[in-house]
């Protein structure tokens, strides 16, 4: 067996690991890359397989950075079923949906203005139709049942609790072995992992025994924070803001999160005399139309709520709403919240501020005092969220710069990963230990040190995966890296420096917008079409520019990359000797 770490192997987003056993190839998950504009170029490049050669691809959870690419994979051929559980096919629907929506919506912005200044046009990676068209390849299969996906490959979802029908995956793999000996091996993806005792989820489900593990390490090096302590913090800083007149901002993933945090939030006005006082009369706003049908998913999903939720439910009771909870979904109501004055709390996405809604309210709140901006969940390097977080002061929104002068705060146990120790006891509930454990989904630091921790409290070798490389699981391991070819990070090159021409051909648009609007009466009109001249010569510079990087034409490289792929697949060869290791 041999697997490839196509995706999620130098960062954290873009989940995606071809398997190929000695009958069949599949996929576990196919997600986005995220992130900054490189990141969002890599979404372009081809795949290094075939996707019509798959046999099929198993999906760990809902979330756009696991599920993502999926649309583009059945466009390129894929026909097989993609396995996963009810709840992740439902969310699935609404976030691939988002997702092509969000493509089809800027590819069309930025191609607008291509064309204006003579430039290149693309289409979107996938649009809304392919979106649909791939919700007819999810095949639900129920948590906890053993599931024969093709001879000789069976199947299980288990609970990861990290949102609504996220799993960790067990595979039964039987191949010959290299004497041609029948035999089995247990493969593990452990998806992404969750907290204990989190509102809604039940707890992430131990597995409890493995020959291969892949895992993530989001928070690989990260000590506990509870989510109790958090709470109240989250309390206390609503109770503060709404007090002195501001506004508390809430960037949050719309699916998860979110429904998390209502249940959190609803909790503190039954529990909290303080909170229940402070923000009597007062709203809490969810500003994200995908939130309002992941809401309504998740109450249709209650079969696997935990006891505490589904406890409620029994009683009459919703979980998931209270008085002073309002969904808006048109984009006037999102508007008119940014100039309501009252003290409130907005809840928005994306999570990572890169996109949606929540850069509006980011724009109109973070340079006022009296106004907070609470981060619950794990802010991507190179996010909008990042920077904030990171305690930037002055931050570039929709082409203007805002000076941050809210309270920020970063409240880490509400996140949706499990930290150190938690990765830790999954790991050491699986008994024997594993013969091989894989680090993905992660910063370089986060596995490099849970690496260590692992061998230094388990006494188990874990690999940190760095890189795109592929393992060759025999008697003996072998990794192989160096698959990028020079051509492939050519590519990736071009790509960003597609996308970063395209932000300088904006802001050049955007200066010079600004500059007609700041004449005054000493300006001299002869002043104001020099400053024109000079952009417009500069944006015909950058233009010219991107049509020779776009000459090279992507597409055009699909058909050469697979034969790359299929080469690096096979068994190591002697020219790919230095790039081998034996472990
Ligand atoms: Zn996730």
């Amino acid at each position: 067996m041999n697997i490839r770490f196509c995706g999620a192997a130098d960062g954290v987003t873009g989940s995606c690991h071809l398997v190929t056993t000695e009958r069949y190839k599949f996929l576990l998950d196919c997600g986005m890359f995220q992130g900054n504009k490189k990141n969002e170029a890599r979404n372009r490049l081809p795949f290094p397989f075939d996707p019509a050669e798959l046999d099929f691809v198993i999906l760990s959870h809902a979330h756009v950075d696991h599920c993502g690419r999926l649309p583009l994979l059945v466009k390129q051929g894929f026909r097989g079923y993609i396995y996963c559980t009810d709840a992740t096919a439902d969310l699935a629907e609404i976030i691939l949906r988002d997702s092509a929506y969000i493509q089809e919506r800027d590819t069309e912005y930025r191609n607008k203005k291509n064309k204006r200044g003579g430039g290149w046009t693309e289409p979107p990676i996938y649009t809304v139709n392919e979106a649909i068209e791939t919700l007819k390849y999810l095949h639900p299969v129920l948590y906890g049942s053993k599931k024969e996906v093709v001879e000789g490959i069976t199947i299980c979802f288990r609970e990861a609790g990290h949102i609504l029908g996220s799993s960790s995956v067990e595979m039964w793999i039987k191949e010959k072995d290299e004497q041609g000996r029948d035999s089995e091996t247990k493969l593990v993806f452990s998806g992404d992992i969750g907290t204990f005792n989190r509102p809604i989820l039940r707890d992430p489900q131990y597995i409890d025994e493995a020959d291969v593990v892949i895992m993530e390490t989001t928070y690989g090096n990260r000590p506990l924070v509870t989510r109790r302590d958090n709470l109240e913090e989250l309390s206390e800083i609503i109770v503060r803001t709404v007090k002195r007149g501001g506004t508390v901002v809430i960037p949050a993933f719309s699916v998860g999160r979110t429904q998390e945090l209502l249940f959190d939030i609803k909790s503190l006005y039954e529990k909290d005399k303080v909170f229940a006082d402070a923000m009597k009369g007062r709203k809490v706003y969810v500003d994200s139309p995908m939130a309002e049908t992941a809401t309504e998913i998740y109450k249709k999903n209650a079969q696997v709520y935990d006891e505490e939720s589904r406890d409620m439910l029994l009683r009459g009771e919703n979980p998931l709403s209270f008085e002073g909870l309002e969904f808006t979904r048109d984009l006037f109501d999102s508007q008119m919240l940014n100039k309501n004055k009252d003290p409130k709390v907005i809840i928005s996405a994306s999570g990572m501020c890169d996109a949606g809604r929540i850069k509006h309210h980011l724009k109109h709140n973070l340079w006022d005092a009296r106004n907070s901006v609470v981060f619950v969940g794990y802010q991507a390097e190179g996010t909008l969220g990042r920077y904030i977080a990171d305690g930037t002061e002055d931050v570039k929104i929709f082409g203007e710069m805002v000076h941050v002068r809210a309270e920020i705060y970063d409240l880490k146990g509400f996140s949706g990963h499990a930290d150190m120790d938690g990765l830790l006891n999954w790991l050491a509930a699986i008994q024997p230990p594993p013969r091989a454990v894989f680090l993905v989904h992660g910063e370089e630091d986060s596995k490099k040190d849970f690496a260590a921790t692992v061998e230094q409290k388990l006494g188990i070798k874990a690999i940190p995966i760095l890189e795109e490389c592929s393992v060759n699981i025999a008697e003996e391991l072998s990794v192989k890296k160096g698959l990028r070819s020079e051509e492939d990070a050519r590519l990736e090159e071009i790509m960003d420096m597609r996308s970063r021409l395209a932000d300088i051909h904006r802001n050049l648009e955007h200066i010079l917008y600004v500059t007609q609007l700041s004449a005054d009466d000493f300006t001299t009109e002869a002043r104001i079409r020099d400053i024109n001249d000079i952009i417009l010569q500069l944006e015909k510079d950058t233009l010219n520019l991107s049509s020779v990087v776009t000459d090279y034409d992507v597409n055009n490289r699909r058909g050469a990359n697979f034969e790359d792929a299929a080469k690096t697949a096979g068994e190591d060869t002697a020219e790919g000797a230095e790039n081998t290791a034996v472990l």
